[in-house]
């Protein structure tokens, strides 16, 4: 009984991960569960080298897949002269 839902959660996953209309919404989909994993890593002691090292791994898969969509901003740091302009991508938060 539980391993026939199981089987039926993967038949599902797959067929949804292949229709091609959809495919750049589940790319983004994983960029969005791969920042998280960057956020937690960056809370993690960062002079353990494997973390370092997934922390790496983990930067440069967002970097290769995220479909960068870059927002223009402003930064209020400093209200009186208007904010800072800053260009920034909608899904990674990578800075442009
Ligand atoms: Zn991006």
């Amino acid at each position: 009984m539980t391993e026939n839902s199981s089987t039926n959660q993967i038949k599902k996953t797959t067929s949804l991960n292949t229709l091609n209309g959809n495919d750049k919404i589940h790319r983004n989909k994983y960029i969005e569960e791969f920042v998280c994993i960057k956020r937690i890593l960056e809370t993690i002691d960062t002079n353990n080298f494997i973390v370092n090292r997934i922390y790496k791994d983990v930067k440069t898969y967002i970097e290769v897949n995220c479909d960068h969509s870059v927002i223009d901003d402003y930064v209020d740091l400093d209200p009186d002269n208007g904010g800072k302009p800053i260009k920034y991508c909608e899904y990674c938060y990578k800075s442009f």
